[in-house]
């Protein structure tokens, strides 16, 4: 594998949308490296890049629909193996909350959109929880 990738950076300050490289992403213990195979253009992402639904921050990858093959594991995630074939959720539930620990992960207080709160799947590779 590479060490750098073709990333889709978006820059809130300047609104510009430029494919870039970048370096490839690596999972944390609990995270897999995924190799992005598809990547839908989903509303939010529009309005990310018109400015009406404005990131937190000011430089990210956008792309919050995908699929794609596991092409690394982190040392903690069971039951994935590089290789497999993943639709990966719209964002991550931060897991400590009290709707997280009721296990409501859907009302998740700290609630993190890819593309958004991290970087997403306009890219080559994505990390996901
Ligand atoms: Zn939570």
């Amino acid at each position: 594998m590479a060490d750098t990738m073709r990333a889709a950076r978006f820059e809130a300050a300047t609104r510009r949308l430029d494919v870039v490289d970048v370096p490839v992403p690596v999972p944390g213990p609990t995270e897999v490296l995924v190799r992005v195979e598809a990547c839908g253009i989903g509303l939010s992402d529009v309005h990310l890049l018109e400015g009406t639904l404005p990131g937190p921050l000011p430089v990210v990858t956008p792309g919050h629909e995908s699929a794609g093959t596991v092409a690394r594991v982190g040392a903690l995630v069971p039951g994935w193996v590089q290789g497999d074939r993943v639709l990966m959720a719209g964002g991550r539930n931060c897991g400590t909350c009290r709707w997280c620990v009721r296990g409501r992960f859907e009302e998740c207080e700290a609630f993190e959109i890819v593309g958004f709160s991290f970087d997403g799947a306009w890219a080559q590779y994505v990390v996901v929880p």
